[in-house]
């Protein structure tokens, strides 16, 4: 499935589009750009299901018992103490009692075993006293109790997880209890991290002060490997538009996150690119911290312009690039987690663009990073989440509701 050379653009006429309708766009016209395999469950965890799966068989498969105690059948007992004779054998998991109970008997019966015939009801161990052959307990349990029925948790060819899911480490337990040994999975999308500009420089490797370490690039394959992309490190380039075609041309990726470069400077090669491939898409979003996206798509590819500033980089990957790069590998549209908590802090911000603030969970309440500059990258690593304002103007004041976006909604 390759996308279209339109499919980032944004509606015409608007000047600041809100960032809900970017992404209503997002997840309108993106779709799974990766083919498919079949693989074990046991080594499918983050991975996306291709197809939908149902239960091979119910779970439990049969009848069993919840715990340790002894069998009867309800029906043949009045209520009051019971006092019973205990039949010889028992049942356990996975060695079943091959007979049947008579009624007014009892049999020993361990959790997980299949409840034998003639046995429907289950007493509790530590409610029982017995001697060799007899047991004897003060109240009759009700009927069917401590037993589990034959597929009340799923029955057999229930759906069990949709086309979509990115399976976690429980999915992994319920494809396996219903019977699934294999999965038929997208493959990983492959997404490139390139840097650009001529200021940048290997961590470390200068004293010069005019040179920036590149500090987006392992960030953002970092955070492209914990979404279950397999992050391709594309390396940094000048602002030099043949290099940057080359290294576009060279990608080998399903998709492509650029940094630097993405407005409509002198230098930004990014967006001049695209612009020549005829599909750029400059994206004017209300929001802060962000400045234009440069999206589009590079000979099939998307290509993800996101700003050079790194705390302007992350929101926009985090905001946009995420729902983009998990349509793209198959996955089903996941917004953010968000939760309401009281604000520790006092701000007043502008009608007309959304606003993510770098912040903490202190006592319960949210803490925002000191300051707004977007060149605090600290701010950044300090923060365990970002609080989300929206447009309209407004104040916050100490113990107002706020929406906390936790870091780890976004996987990390
Ligand atoms: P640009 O978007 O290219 O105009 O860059 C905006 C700011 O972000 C400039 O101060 C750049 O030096 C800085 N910048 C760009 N790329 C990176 C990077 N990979 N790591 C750290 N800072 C960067
Ligand atoms: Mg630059």
């Amino acid at each position: 499935m390759t996308l279209k050379n339109d499919c980032f653009a944004l509606p015409p006429g608007i000047h600041w589009t809100p960032v809900d309708d970017a992404l209503a766009l997002l997840r309108e016209r993106l779709t799974p750009v990766v083919d498919t395999l079949r693989m074990p469950v046991a080594a499918a965890d983050t991975r996306i299901l291709a197809a939908d799966t149902s239960a091979a068989r119910a779970n439990p498969p049969a009848a069993n018992t919840a715990i340790d105690g002894y069998g009867f059948a309800h029906d043949a007992l009045s209520p009051g103490p019971q006092s019973l004779p205990l039949i010889a054998g028992r049942a356990a998991a996975g060695a079943p009692f091959k007979g049947s109970v008579p009624p007014g008997h009892a049999l020993r019966i361990l959790t997980g075993a299949l409840v034998p015939s003639g046995i429907d009801t289950v007493v509790m161990q530590e409610d029982c006293t017995r001697t060799d052959d007899t047991l004897s307990f003060p109240a009759l349990p009700k009927p069917g109790a401590n037993t589990r029925r034959a597929g009340e948790d799923v029955v057999a060819g229930a759906p069990v997880l949709p086309r979509g899911h990115r399976l976690r480490p429980p999915d992994l337990a319920l494809l396996s209890a219903v019977g699934l040994a294999e999965v038929e999975v997208f493959r990983p999308l492959r997404v490139g991290v390139l840097s650009t500009g001529d200021e940048l420089a290997e961590p470390g490797t200068t004293d010069d002060p005019a040179r920036t370490f590149d500090a987006n690039r392992p960030m953002l394959l970092s955070l492209v490997g914990r979404w279950g992309c397999v992050p391709v490190d594309l390396g940094h380039v000048g602002d030099d538009r043949a290099a940057l075609r080359a290294a576009l041309d060279g990608a080998g990726c399903d998709a492509i996150l650029t940094s630097g470069g993405a407005s409509s400077g002198d230098e930004d090669h990014v967006s001049a690119l695209l612009q020549d491939a005829g599909s750029l898409a400059a994206w004017r979003i209300a929001l802060k911290p962000g400045r234009p996206l440069a999206l589009g798509v590079w000979q099939g590819t998307p290509v993800f312009g996101l700003p050079g500033n790194p705390v302007a980089a992350l929101i926009c990957t985090l905001i946009f690039a995420r729902p983009a790069l998990s349509l793209l590998s198959g996955a089903d549209w996941t917004p953010p987690l968000a939760f309401t908590v009281p604000a520790a802090f006092q701000k007043s911000k502008k009608s007309g663009r959304r606003e993510y603030l770098r912040a903490r969970l202190h006592d319960g309440q949210a803490q925002a990073f000191g300051s707004e500059g977007s060149g605090r990258i600290s701010g950044l690593s300090w923060a365990d989440g970002l609080i989300e304002l929206s447009e309209p103007a407004q104040t916050v004041n100490p113990g107002d509701p706020v929406r906390f976006l936790p870091y780890a909604g976004f996987g990390f």
